[in-house]
């Protein structure tokens, strides 16, 4: 038996990096999943490379409209929906002087509305039982120079995890944070650091890593798959750490 078998799943930015690892890993497993993101080119080509039992539609986190019309076509096909991978977001290289009202409107929008407002616009289609997992991050509690506001933006989802499971506790529906460590995905070429620069922050942090090497995507996906399955039935509300034990030290 698969883990996930005739399981709905949604992945928001299921087109690159960590979504697009979790939506193989969760159609290997059994489900059916949707997947989004803002680019239609990507997007079909992450579809040929799931190859089946997948759905893109194209849509930006932080547009509600665009989440309308997302979980209007879910509604449409399926009728419901049994797990959430809260996974879209990113974030740019910025220290405390140079923060620009742009750079964390752009931030919050994408990583905390967005997030928050895909969980809630979903609601209506979870069933009792459903799983939602949030990508958080182990900036949730760590400090990285020049990175304040995508931090804060992740200990925030991390808190949302916190307060949901009560404001969901009627309907046993769980949800989970998980936190990945230093990932090398195509996000890190959006940071706004040189090829050269990203080479250096990844290869110094694998000396931070008590693991002595950074995360791959499949690694991450393994954990969400187990968030999102009833493998963690009793797991609710917290962090879990997929970081190699950086965050741990
Ligand atoms: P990535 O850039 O490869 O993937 C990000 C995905 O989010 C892409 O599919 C992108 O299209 C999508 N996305 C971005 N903005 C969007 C928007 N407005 N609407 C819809 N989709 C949008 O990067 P990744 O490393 O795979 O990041 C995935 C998640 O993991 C992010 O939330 C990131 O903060 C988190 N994370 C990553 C790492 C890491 O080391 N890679 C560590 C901790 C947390």
């Amino acid at each position: 038996m698969k883990k996930l078998e005739r399981k709905v799943a949604l992945i928001t930015g299921g087109n690159s990096g960590i979504g697009l690892a979790t939506a193989k890993q969760f159609v290997a497993e059994g489900a059916y999943v949707y997947i989004t993101g803002r680019r239609q080119v990507e997007l079909d080509a992450a579809v040929e490379a799931i190859g089946k039992n997948v759905t893109a539609v194209q849509s930006d986190v932080s547009n509600l409209a665009d989440l309308d019309r997302l979980f209007a076509t879910i509604k449409q096909e399926q009728g419901h929906l049994d797990i959430i991978f809260a996974n879209a977001g990113g974030g740019q290289i910025a220290p405390l002087g140079a923060i620009t009202e742009e750079h964390f409107d752009k931030t919050f929008n994408i990583n905390v509305k967005g997030l928050l407002f895909t969980v809630q616009k979903a609601l209506p289609l979870l069933p009792e039982g459903a799983s939602i997992v949030l990508n958080a991050s182990t900036t949730s509690i760590k400090g990285t120079p020049a990175f304040s506001v995508y931090s804060a933006t992740k200990a925030a989802v991390r808190s949302f995890a916190r307060n949901w499971i009560l404001d969901l506790k009627e309907r046993k529906i769980r949800v989970n944070a998980i936190s990945p460590g230093v990932v090398p995905t195509p996000g890190y070429n959006l940071m706004g650091l040189s090829e050269e620069q990203v080479q250096g922050f990844v290869a110094s942090q694998a000396d931070n890593i008590p693991l002595g090497r950074v995360g791959r995507p499949d690694e991450i996906a393994k954990a969400v798959v187990f968030l999102a399955s009833d493998d963690s039935s009793f797991v609710n509300g917290i962090e879990l750490f997929v970081d190699g034990g950086m965050a741990q030290i």
